[in-house]
């Protein structure tokens, strides 16, 4: 029996959540007494996920998918459960995973359960913990369909290594993206992105105006920082909407997110909950990000940053 990860790429690597899943896949295949199998579109170096576990990796390529596609996706990944004939398909939190597990799910008739922290106590009866009410709470969720897709939280159950011999297997199943594709991808390039960060620098309302995000793009520079920004920000057009962290935005599972100037509004925080270590700096005490800190600074952003970034640069001197 085996568990099937989707193991995601960009340009030919792993992504960050890759480690996880795969992980969470190898996890799931031990208490089953199967292995983990993992399926990637265009990964060139494919056996490296076997330090997660993954003892098998079927790779998808030339096959018209060099970029994401649900539709596509969700047709190929459900022949490789057949193929494999597998009854668990491990994916991420990412947008791309959570727009392409649905369908999948749709496609296996199978239970789908998103924003899974754990491998479940007894893999018979499969009751999956899982986060709730915009990360304030806990569900568990029992997934009765004999084909499951779990979708593991970021963050959460962690990489752990596990190293096996990893073989790679090409696939070339026939593709059907029921007439969806993309004509044209327009990224912005050059950045660390959001989604993959280690370290995300984030403003809000606080500090003012567009013409005060220097400082917060220097503080992200020092750091090899992404940035980001509360909903009013990009609503208002001083950043661009791609930034917009939280509920309605994009979630951030960093290993550091420094909040500069936002509230704490927990529409915000439901984004940033995955995010290890939440430094806030505002100049209200009684901000309710505060609550949710595990450092915090109260003060004048406008003093703050520039010290953070003089001591950041001298630290780095010192050290390089
Ligand atoms: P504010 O609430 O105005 O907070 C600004 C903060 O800056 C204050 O805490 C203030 O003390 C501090 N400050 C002011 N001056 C300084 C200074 N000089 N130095 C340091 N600190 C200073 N919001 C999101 O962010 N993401 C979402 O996905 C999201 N989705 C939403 C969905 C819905 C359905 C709704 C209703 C709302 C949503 N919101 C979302 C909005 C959310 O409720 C808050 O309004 C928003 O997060 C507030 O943004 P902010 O913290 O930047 O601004």
């Amino acid at each position: 029996m085996s568990v099937i990860a989707f193991l995601e790429t960009e340009n030919g690597s792993f992504k960050k959540n890759a480690s996880e899943v795969a992980s969470y896949a190898h996890a799931v295949a031990q208490k089953m007494g199967g292995t983990a199998v993992g399926i990637a579109f265009n990964a060139t170096n494919a056996p490296e996920m076997g330090t997660y576990g993954i003892e098998k990796i079927v790779n998808v390529s030339d096959n018209g998918l060099e970029s994401f596609n649900a539709q596509g996706y969700a047709h190929v990944i459900a022949e490789a459960v057949k193929k494999e004939e597998s009854s668990i398909v491990v994916v991420g939190s990412s947008a791309d995973a959570k727009y392409l597990a649905p369908l999948l799910a749709a496609k296996l008739q199978a239970g789908y359960a998103p924003n899974v922290v754990a491998v479940p106590d007894d893999v018979s009866d499969f009751t999956v913990k899982r986060t709730a009410f915009s990360n304030k709470g806990f569900a568990f969720t029992k997934i009765s369909t004999q084909t499951k897709v779990v979708g593991v939280s970021s963050n959460a159950f962690g990489a752990h290594e596990n190293q096996v011999d990893c073989q790679e297997e090409a696939f070339s199943p026939s593709i059907d993206t029921m007439g969806v594709s993309s004509v044209e991808i327009d990224k912005v390039t050059g950045k660390v992105s959001i989604a993959d960060a280690d370290i995300v620098v984030s403003g809000g309302r606080g500090l003012k105006g567009p013409e005060n995000w220097g400082m917060v793009e220097e503080l992200a520079e020092v750091l090899g920082a992404a940035t980001a920004c509360s909903k009013p920000v990009s609503d208002m057009g001083w950043r661009p909407h791609s930034e917009h962290v939280g509920q309605t935005g994009k979630p951030v599972a960093s290993n550091l997110y420094i909040a500069i100037g936002i509230s704490g509004a927990i529409q915000h925080l439901a984004g940033v909950s995955a995010s290890k270590t939440k430094v806030v700096i505002n100049n209200d005490p009684e901000a309710p990000f505060f609550k949710a800190a595990d450092y915090g600074i109260v003060g004048d952003a406008f003093e703050v940053v520039p010290k953070l970034i003089e001591k950041l640069r001298e630290f780095k001197a010192q050290n390089s």
